[in-house]
């Protein structure tokens, strides 16, 4: 669908809607919900907002208060970075555009009645709907990682906010001499080539602060994902002795109280700081049509 049809196509839904919800501007305009101010539903809205001159009312929902960008986080954990470098306020899409924010999270969506249900308990109705709400973690395939605590201990950072803060926190405490584990899920996963780069920005910090500390990569592909040729390179010539690169290695729980991965042969490898970007899919909201399955994050 392309620009014009988008906007025709809101536009006339907006006429044959017989919802009987209140707008939650309470204009007579087509409304466009989004679900998640990241960067995919704030492009969307921002754009709709955009092309329809005003014309169309968009609200985005969104818990979080700020917009922090997820592509910039591994800086934060290579110490060139400060979190506050990458939080960008939610202002200029409400001042500028005149978009509507809730922060809020949705929680289930009837596509027959063209409603959004908000944990808060209020319904939004649309004429169209933008669901971006980025991915979501599958902690069942780690069962260790669902122990009280573990979550808090052994970090992900895979959404850019307060854990990438506290990772970088525990690399600054970690004596030289120490480890730090990575593992990497079996593809798909959000950004492939991202944890390779987040593994070169921790030995930069390494080669200039800790010389002695390590950087192991547990990846249970079978080969680096993404740039390949690229990232060894470098590797090579500049982390050499820092980088250890094991292939293979398909975590598939972990014993946080002991900061310990255990791969699917029994391998276990325990690290000074252990980052344990789990596997992912799509995030989920529940809907009307069955499939059941709160938004869990
Ligand atoms: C370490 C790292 C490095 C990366 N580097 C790059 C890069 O260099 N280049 C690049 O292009 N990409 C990169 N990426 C990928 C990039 O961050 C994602 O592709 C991008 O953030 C996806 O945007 P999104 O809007 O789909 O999801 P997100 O950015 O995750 O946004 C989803 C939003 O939806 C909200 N949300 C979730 N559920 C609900 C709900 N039920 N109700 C309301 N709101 C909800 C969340 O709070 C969140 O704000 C990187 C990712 C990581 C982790």
């Amino acid at each position: 669908m392309d620009r014009r049809q988008f906007l025709q196509a809101a536009g006339a839904g907006a006429l044959a809607a017989t919802t009987g919800c209140a707008s939650i501007t309470g204009s007579s305009k087509p409304q466009v919900v989004v679900i998640g101010g990241g960067y995919g539903g704030a492009t969307a809205a921002k754009y709709v907002r955009m092309w329809s001159e005003g014309s169309i009312d968009v609200t985005i929902v969104e818990p979080n208060p700020n917009f922090i960008s997820c592509p910039l986080s591994n800086l934060v954990l290579g110490g060139s970075k400060q979190i506050a470098d990458l939080t960008t306020s939610y202002d200029a899409l409400v001042r500028h555009h005149g978009i509507k924010l809730l922060r809020d999270t949705a929680t289930h969506i009837d596509p027959e009645k063209r409603t959004v249900t908000l944990q808060s308990g209020q319904t939004l109705s649309y004429d169209r709907l933008i669901v971006s709400p980025g991915v979501e973690f599958l902690w069942d395939e780690l069962p260790g990682m669902k122990a009280p605590g573990a979550q808090t201990k052994i970090l992900h950072a895979w959404k850019a906010g307060i854990q990438t803060v506290a990772l970088r926190l525990q690399l600054e405490s970690m004596p030289d001499g120490g480890v730090y584990a990575m593992t990497i899920p079996p593809q798909p996963y959000r950004c492939p080539p991202g944890p390779y780069e987040r593994a070169c920005q921790i030995a930069h910090y390494f080669s200039v602060h800790k010389p002695k500390s390590k950087v192991l990569l547990l990846d249970a592909n079978e080969d680096v994902t993404s740039k390949g040729p690229l990232f060894k390179k470098i590797w090579k010539e500049r982390y050499s002795g820092i980088i250890e690169y094991r292939p293979s290695f398909r975590t598939v729980d972990i014993d946080a109280g002991s900061s310990t991965a255990i791969s699917e042969l029994g391998d276990k490898v325990h690290a000074d700081v252990l980052n344990v970007i789990p596997p992912q899919r799509a995030g989920a909201i529940a809907f009307d049509a069955g499939l059941a399955n709160i938004n869990k994050r």
